[in-house]
């Protein structure tokens, strides 16, 4: 877009779309994309169907604890919070009041939302007496209600923590010249992983020591490039009616 078409379309909208994710490792069955892939898939959809902005994706995130594996490429939780919290500034200095993050990737929560603290604690540590008018939203597209119906109704706890069979079918259906649509590898043995209960992560050898393929409890061999269709439609629908109530919100 030139920047003229956006001033325009701020005299009618004042969302934008940014996709968030990472790029890590995702065992022997995923693209090391997965995670931007997956949020930029169904944004991109979504806002050339109603003609809302969709920002470049972010295709970095924090994954350090992936480290121990090739190709994984990550942000500190510092740099990435410096990163959104000069992008959420830049929105905010030319005209944009809803800032909705889609985001692809568990690890960047937690510095995600501390830079969006961050954003609002310059005003109310300057004092400052009017509201914000600038309102962030990170939703992860698992969570949109009618996808995380389908994965748990699709794959039941074979959707695990990393490499999850929903997120592998999104993109056998988004970009399916890229990943084996079949022949995909059977789960790894439970008995192979050091379980120590959720996502909750320590440091790239501990990481690779507990999940020696890089997959978390999960068999993404259920994954097929019908449900991954299913799932970005569903996943269009709810981010249109989660947007559009956040652009309506005060
Ligand atoms: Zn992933």
């Amino acid at each position: 877009m030139t920047s003229p078409a956006v001033a325009a379309y701020l005299a009618e909208r004042p969302g934008i779309v940014i996709p968030i994710g990472a790029t890590e490792q995702h065992g022997p069955d995923g693209l090391i994309g997965t995670d931007h892939l997956c949020p930029e898939a169904i944004a991109r959809r979504f806002g050339a169907r109603d003609g809302v902005i969709v920002a470049p994706t972010l295709a970095y995130g924090m994954s350090q604890f992936h480290l121990g594996f090739a190709g994984s490429i990550s942000l500190r939780p510092s740099t990435l919070a410096a990163l959104i919290q000069d992008l959420v500034a830049s929105l905010a200095a030319t005209g944009f009041t809803r800032i909705y993050f889609l985001n692809g990737h568990g690890g960047n929560l937690a510095p995600l939302r501390a830079a969006i603290q961050e954003f609002y604690a310059a005003r109310s540590f300057a004092g400052v007496t009017e509201p914000c008018p600038v309102h962030c939203r990170v939703r992860s597209w698992w969570e949109l209600d009618g996808v995380d119906a389908l994965r748990k109704a699709l794959y039941g706890a074979a959707e695990g923590y990393h490499v999850t069979p929903s997120e592998v079918a999104l993109t056998l259906a988004s970009h399916p010249d890229h990943i084996a649509a079949t022949d995909r590898p059977a789960p790894p043995p439970l008995a192979d992983m050091i379980l120590h209960g959720g996502d909750n992560y320590y440091d790239a050898a501990d990481f690779r020591r507990r999940f020696p393929d890089g997959r978390v409890v999960s068999d993404a061999s259920l994954a097929t490039r019908q449900h991954g269709e299913d799932l970005l439609a569903l996943a269009v629908d709810d981010l249109a009616k989660d947007f559009f109530a956040f652009c309506r919100s005060v």
